[in-house]
């Protein structure tokens, strides 16, 4: 059963919101220079709503699909914004993509990754080049599913690949979201989503 991935699913929520907490100073200033610069604030509500969510169904004895999709809706409730409705997606397809069941395996995991991929880009419409997080969740996600060898390896790559592309978005103009009608602003500043979402890879990986 997925119950104990379900637990740990819970506690990597709350590191990765404690991470967030950390970074929203940063991440707002990131957001300010072309956008609304409540990036910071939104990633740390969110993520915060979604750890809360997922101990509570955890405590029911849920299973990891239905808890991350809990944790899911609590994320893009409470965080608003764009990046909120794309980390909701991500969590809700990821935990989708690996079912209340069984617990789950490495090929799984890496599928669920690709599942969450092919969420936020149906969501939001957005293809790298745009200046946004999916700058750094499709290099990500590409080395994860190329690389060759164990578990820890392809995480490695995919990370490295992530920071790479969230560096690729400071020379770009922005030309989706609210940093559009500012493009030429965000020029020589890195996109705020691409870098939270390899803040949050960085402790998922990490935790492997
Ligand atoms: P808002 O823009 O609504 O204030 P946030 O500031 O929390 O929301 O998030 C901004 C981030 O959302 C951007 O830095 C970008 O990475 C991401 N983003 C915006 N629009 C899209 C989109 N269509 N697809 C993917 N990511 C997007
Ligand atoms: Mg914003
Ligand atoms: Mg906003």
């Amino acid at each position: 059963a997925s119950q104990a991935a379900a637990s740990k699913a819970a506690d990597l929520l709350g590191e990765i919101a404690t991470m967030l907490e950390s970074k929203k100073d940063e991440l707002g200033e990131l957001d300010a220079v072309a956008g609304d610069g409540d990036h910071g604030i939104g990633m740390e509500n969110g993520s915060r709503a979604a750890a809360k969510a997922a101990q509570a169904l955890v405590a029911d004895g849920a299973g990891l699909s239905t808890t991350l999709a809990a944790a899911g809706d609590a994320w893009s409730d409470r965080a608003g914004g764009t990046s909120g409705a794309l980390w909701g997606a991500i969590l809700t397809s990821f935990g989708a993509a690996l079912g209340n069941e069984d617990a789950p395996t490495e090929n799984k995991l890496v599928e669920a990754v690709v599942a969450a991929r092919e969420a936020v880009q149906r969501l939001g419409g957005a293809e790298v080049g745009d200046k946004t997080l999916v700058d750094a969740l499709v290099p990500l996600t590409e080395a994860l599913t190329t690389t060759e060898g164990d578990l820890k390896t392809k995480a490695e790559a995919a990370l490295k690949a992530g920071e790479e592309g969230a560096s690729s978005t400071t020379d770009l103009v922005a030309k989706v979201g609210r940093a559009r009608p500012l493009g030429q602003k965000s020029v020589g500043t890195p996109d705020p989503g691409a870098i939270s979402l390899v803040e949050v890879a960085r402790v998922l990986l990490g935790a492997l």
